[in-house]
């Protein structure tokens, strides 16, 4: 396994890490899943996420609990806050009200004293942003949070951020977690760039486009029956032919390469220097052992061109 640098930050965090929405503490069976984030520490994953939201608040008592097993200096943890944890008008958002009490009720949930990164899961239009930050700044100096994060954020709400963050010396956020695959690109033109000006490192989700990526599905009408896409009808919306086609032409370039179609999709996230982690999810370890190997593969700038004929 392979660390880089988070943004600007002197932490070092694997090039695969491991999340736990829609696997752990859900439909998952519990060994399934405990075995599966054993199996990414064995392998050198040093970086986990989850969120208070997922199975609310489910997948953070399982994975707190596995990674109690190891060191803690020994792995990065990530939770998150935003989405709503009950039905009252503060059990939602970015409000240093909720941010103050969902950071303690996920530090008791995951059973740690600290977080490594605390990710304000989306913007919030309801709250000014120097209210959220001077919330997740207190957190920082209180030693509970390490460091600050946001997820789906635009460049502007980004920039935004890191304006008033130097105004008040508060401190910085040095990740944004987006999605980004071979399906999604939006990142590229300003989240990327903003990032590299500014040392914001990029930990992308869906890496795998939820499992379509991997080659597991060879058309809409035999989706497996122990997939994501045969669970949730969402996912299997977003399951097209021209899409399927594409894997298809992706697996022989992989197969060329002696690796496989889903190993490809991840060594492609990890050619841009400012993607810290590509962040997969895994309902077997099995499939955190395939998605590893895909650390420290190197494409070359002829296979990265045919990828790009594959993708117009
Ligand atoms: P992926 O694109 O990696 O999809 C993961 C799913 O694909 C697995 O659960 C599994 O589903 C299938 N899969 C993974 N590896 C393999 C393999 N080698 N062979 C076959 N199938 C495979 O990412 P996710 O969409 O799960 O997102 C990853 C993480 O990112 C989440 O766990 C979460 O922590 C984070 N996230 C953050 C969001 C945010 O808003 N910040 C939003 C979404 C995710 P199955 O076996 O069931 O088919």
């Amino acid at each position: 396994m392979k660390y880089r640098r988070l943004g600007r930050t002197g932490l070092k965090v694997s090039e695969i890490s491991l999340g736990s929405w829609l696997t752990y503490g859900g439909y998952v069976e519990r060994e399934n899943a405990v075995q599966s984030i054993r199996k990414a520490y064995d392998l050198g994953i040093n970086f986990f996420d989850t969120a208070n939201v997922y199975e609310r608040g489910a997948a953070e008592e399982l994975m707190g609990a596995v990674l109690r097993e190891y060191p803690r200096e020994s792995y990065v943890l990530a939770t998150k806050v935003f989405w709503p944890m009950g039905d009252g008008p503060n059990d939602r958002g970015l409000s240093r009200k909720h941010i103050m009490e969902q950071a303690h009720a996920s530090l008791k949930r995951l059973g740690h004293d600290y977080v490594d990164i605390y990710y304000c899961h989306r913007h919030d239009p309801e709250t000014p942003l120097d209210e959220t930050l001077r919330a997740m700044d207190d957190l920082v100096r209180q030693g509970k949070v390490l460091y600050v994060g946001v997820s789906e954020w635009t460049a502007a709400q980004m920039a935004e951020a890191l304006a008033i963050a130097d105004k008040y010396l508060l401190d910085r956020i040095v990740v944004n977690q987006p999605v980004y695959n071979m399906f999604n690109r939006y990142i590229e033109p300003e989240i990327i760039p903003l990032g590299e000006r500014c040392g914001i490192g990029q930990v992308v989700f869906s890496p795998l486009a939820q499992g379509l990526l991997t080659g597991k599905y060879t058309s809409v009408d035999s989706i497996p029956a122990d997939s994501r896409a045969a669970r949730l009808d969402w996912v299997k919306k977003g399951i097209t032919e021209e899409k399927i086609a594409k894997v298809r032409k992706l697996s022989e370039v992989a197969a060329e390469l002696g690796i496989t179609v889903g190993q490809l999709a991840l060594a492609w996230i990890l050619r841009q220097p400012n993607v810290a982690s590509a962040l997969v999810g895994a309902s077997r370890p099995e499939q955190v052992e395939e998605n590893a190997k895909a650390s420290g593969i190197e494409l070359s700038a002829d296979v990265l061109e045919r990828i790009e004929e594959i993708l117009k």
